[in-house]
């Protein structure tokens, strides 16, 4: 028998705490149990110095809010270096870092283990960052309290990733972002609700059609929502000259 395919994660937080719901439910529960992913949590506060477990400091050069202090960042990253031997990539949860996308989530899912620092206060100590993390990892243009969010999100988006984690590998291959481009509107039933129908098509029993449908409501969707996806998206000629004569509103 061949080795599950897996992925380790380590998270280094002052609030493992968080992260107790989400990684109990669903997806995420079912793919610990088979042993496709291995999310360990470790508190912060066990490398810190002083008997208040202080992770913390006031910014030099003043200003407000704390900075988390080097010394225990840096011991901590080094004691669960060594826990498995794994080569670990450490990341850094930061607003400053590359942004989380479909590529970046593809090239994470490909390593054998990840090592996520979530930040807090006003953030990390500039050393920590240059000399103990491979990589920052934002999710998105905002600021949000903690990297312990941030870090659930990276660990829901990879583990996506990892053959069997998803039921259904064919719900994998039909995603938004899987050919560049936004998925098409889904509808269940009843064929009528409250006066708005469900596209008739999608009931037709009609398979090429219905894959025609799925797939230029696609495109439609791309181009309204998405320019610059739809800029990069892999299209046949046909499909771009098809996409040129549909009106823009409306979509
Ligand atoms: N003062 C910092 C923000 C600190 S927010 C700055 O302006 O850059 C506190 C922590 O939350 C950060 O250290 C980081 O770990 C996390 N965080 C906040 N926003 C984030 C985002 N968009 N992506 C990833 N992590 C984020």
């Amino acid at each position: 028998m061949t080795p599950a395919p897996h992925i380790r994660f380590d998270v280094l937080t002052i609030f493992p705490g968080m992260f107790t719901g989400p990684l109990d439910e669903s997806i995420m529960m079912r793919a610990r149990t088979q042993g496709l992913i291995d999310v360990q949590l470790h508190d912060l506060r066990d490398w810190a110095h002083d008997r208040h477990r202080t992770v913390d400091d006031y910014p030099f050069g003043g200003g407000a809010g704390m900075v988390m202090k080097p010394e225990p960042l840096f011991e901590a990253v080094e004691a669960i270096r060594e826990m498995v031997p794994e080569p670990a990539t450490v990341i850094l949860m930061s607003p400053q870092g590359r942004r989380l996308d479909r590529a970046l989530v593809d090239e994470l899912a490909a390593l054998p283990r990840l090592l996520l620092i979530c930040g807090r206060y006003e953030g990390v100590d500039q050393r920590v960052v240059e000399h103990a993390v491979d990589l920052e990892v934002s999710i998105g243009d905002v600021v949000v309290s903690g990297g312990e969010l941030p870090a659930m999100l990276l660990i829901d988006a990879v583990s996506r990733r990892i053959p069997g984690v998803l039921g259904s590998e064919a719900s994998l291959l039909e995603e938004s972002f899987d050919d560049g481009l936004l998925e098409y509107p889904q509808y269940t039933r009843p064929p009528v609700f409250r006066d708005w129908e469900a596209p008739p098509i999608l009931l037709s029993g009609n398979h090429p059609e219905v894959a025609k449908w799925r797939r230029r409501q696609q495109l439609l969707r791309t181009r309204a929502r998405r320019p610059d996806l739809l800029a990069a998206a892999d299209l046949t000629p046909q499909e771009r000259r098809w996409l040129d004569e549909q009106p823009v509103e409306g979509e």
